[in-house]
């Protein structure tokens, strides 16, 4: 405050909001409504979504002995440990089999941005705040310290050294995004957690939204923490994942390669008790909640192994003259992935139309769930399920889909004596959903907008390089406003969706919208999701907290408005 006092009189020149840290944000509003200073809703909107956020990342247990090295800019909160990287695409590779990762860097640019994507976390020996490294590592969650400017990065030598310590590629380290510091070896972590206080103010926030909040989670233990963040569902739970996983690779590559319909089916009934296992996990956590579950999605050549290697592999045998015993596996094993390999996978053989060239993959899948549910409600257990099907750009592919789901359920419902209801619907993800979402909605009982593909699709830019490429420049530039894929974009992104909205609830007045792409997480795009009516916000469990913030926010500011 400033003031001033004038022949006995006190003048107010000027006041302006104390900055506070998140914590004291927190405690400051809930404090001053139990003093009754202030209403709960000035309470909810003196807390930015942006703060909940900072308070929810995982931090180093304060018990662990940590012998930090140096200490640098603390530039996207949260700890994390992993393998030190100096490139990203070593760090794309190492974090595709597995490996936790941090990308170490003298400074980032945009060709680094896959390997932060597949990073834990990013250390830099130069550069501030406002960074490339700082900003893409915030608008990705990911844990950051910048301008590190005591560490030694050596790119040649692939290591750095700090604190008199060398780390070597490969030798775990671990760094505080929320302290700046740099420390030596792998250290105990605790997962975020909400205090009574943050707990107490998202009760506050929830009586004012209008919004649900969902979350995106691929296994039980995300459900469970999804739960206790606040969610009210599942809006997306990504069933490919769980075929990735090692044990399960080797069946998913056979039934890709398999010969023909027979073969493959001999296969996806291996695969069967595995889904049916997952989705029972995920459904009994949920208990009480919907859970929605998708089918299949990506192209089938990313179960495979990599076109490049194999050929290298195959060649060099070749060369060498000695093909080893497995050299004619791995001939017939090119030869398929040259067979699956397109020129533009994301625009392939992919999401539904997987199902309609070999619906057995749905039907296993649409069994797997059935039963799963079946099995829980024998054992008194409220589940929920709830299908989606993926990339659907036509009613027709919708509806072939549903036949197919349908007829499956019915099949489980004879053999086991037993009924659950479930819903079928679908992403609207591709434009032509949107465009024909009244037609779509006849065979759907819910839409979900996947806005990472949606905005792919609408700005025709692809997710996976346009923001390494040019899209952040764009961006700096100011060719762009916002990152379309951090940001929805009202007025092209935003007006199919109204469009979707509109249209679909027309033709099926019940129809439950919501959306499962990364916008669903985001301050802004939850606003333009409340304008448009949708009934839930799908995002990450660790975002859930500040979207139900952010959710609160959207829909005061809106009755602020109609008022
Ligand atoms: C989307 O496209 O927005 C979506 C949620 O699906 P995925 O990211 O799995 O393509
Ligand atoms: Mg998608």
């Amino acid at each position: 405050m400033e003031f001033t006092i004038e022949r006995g009189k006190l003048y107010m020149l000027q006041t302006r909001g104390g900055k506070r840290t998140a914590e004291a944000a927190v405690e400051i509003a809930v404090d001053m409504v139990r003093e009754r200073l202030i209403t709960k809703r000035e309470a909810v909107l003196r807390v930015e979504p942006g703060q909940v956020d900072q308070l929810l990342h995982r931090r180093i247990d304060p018990k662990a002995k940590v012998h930090v090295l140096a200490t640098g800019l603390a530039a996207s909160p949260g700890a994390a440990y992993g393998k030190a990287v100096f490139d990203a695409d070593r760090a794309e590779a190492m974090a595709k089999k597995g490996e936790k990762v941090i990308l170490v860097r003298i400074e980032t640019n945009p060709d680094d941005v896959h390997g932060m994507i597949a990073a834990e976390g990013v250390l830099t020996s130069r550069g501030g705040r406002t960074s490339h490294a700082a900003v893409v590592a915030r608008g990705m969650g990911k844990p950051c310290v910048a301008g590190a400017e005591s560490v030694q990065v050596d790119l040649v030598k692939r290591q750095f050294t700090a604190g008199g310590k060398k780390i070597k590629e490969g030798e775990p380290f671990t760094i505080d995004g929320s302290t700046g510091n740099v420390i030596e070896g792998q250290v105990a972590m605790l997962d975020a957690e909400i205090s009574g206080e943050l707990e107490e103010l998202l009760r506050w926030a929830d009586s004012f939204r209008r919004l649900e909040v969902w979350a995106n989670g691929d296994y039980p233990h995300d459900a469970v923490r999804a739960r206790e963040f606040g969610a009210q569902g599942i809006g997306l739970c990504r069933t490919e994942h769980m075929f990735m996983q090692q044990e399960r690779l080797p069946i998913v590559q056979k039934m890709i390669l398999a010969a023909d319909e027979k073969e493959r089916r001999l296969e996806l009934a291996k695969l069967l008790p595995m889904q049916r296992d997952d989705f029972r996990g995920i459904l009994a956590a949920m208990r009480g909640l919907p859970v929605i579950i998708r089918l299949i999605d990506p192209p089938l050549h990313e179960f495979l192994p990599s076109l490049e290697e194999l050929l290298v592999e195959v060649t060099r045998a070749q060369t060498l003259g000695k093909p080893e015993k497995s050299y004619r596996a791995k001939v017939e094993l090119l030869a398929a992935v040259q067979n699956l390999h397109e020129q533009n996978p994301m625009l392939g053989l992919r999401g539904c139309r997987l199902g309609l060239l070999f619906p057995e993959i749905i039907e296993m899948q649409a069994r797997a769930i059935i039963e799963a549910a079946v099995g829980l409600k024998k054992e008194r257990v409220d589940v929920r399920p709830e299908i989606m099907v993926p990339l659907v750009g036509t009613l027709e592919e919708l509806r072939r889909t549903r036949e197919v789901i349908d007829r499956v359920a019915q099949e489980v419902f004879k053999e086991t004596k037993t009924k659950v209801a479930y819903l079928v619907g679908t992403m609207i993800e591709v434009p032509r959903a949107a465009l024909t979402a009244g037609q779509i909605a006849q065979s759907a009982d819910f839409f979900s907008f996947g806005t990472n593909d949606l905005t792919q699709m609408t700005f025709g830019v692809s997710r996976d390089d346009a923001e390494g490429k040019f899209l952040l420049r764009y961006v700096e530039d100011k060719v762009l406003p916002r990152n379309p894929f951090e940001t929805l974009d009202r007025d092209g992104v935003g007006r199919l969706m109204r469009f979707a909205v509109e249209e679909g609830r027309e033709v099926r007045p019940s129809l439950s919208v919501g959306i499962c792409g990364e916008h669903g997480g985001d301050t802004d795009s939850i606003a333009l999701c409340e304008e448009l009516g949708l009934d839930y916000v799908s995002c990450s469990p660790f975002r859930v907290p500040a979207a139900r913030l952010a959710a609160a926010h959207a829909r005061l500011a809106r009755v602020e408005r109609d008022r």
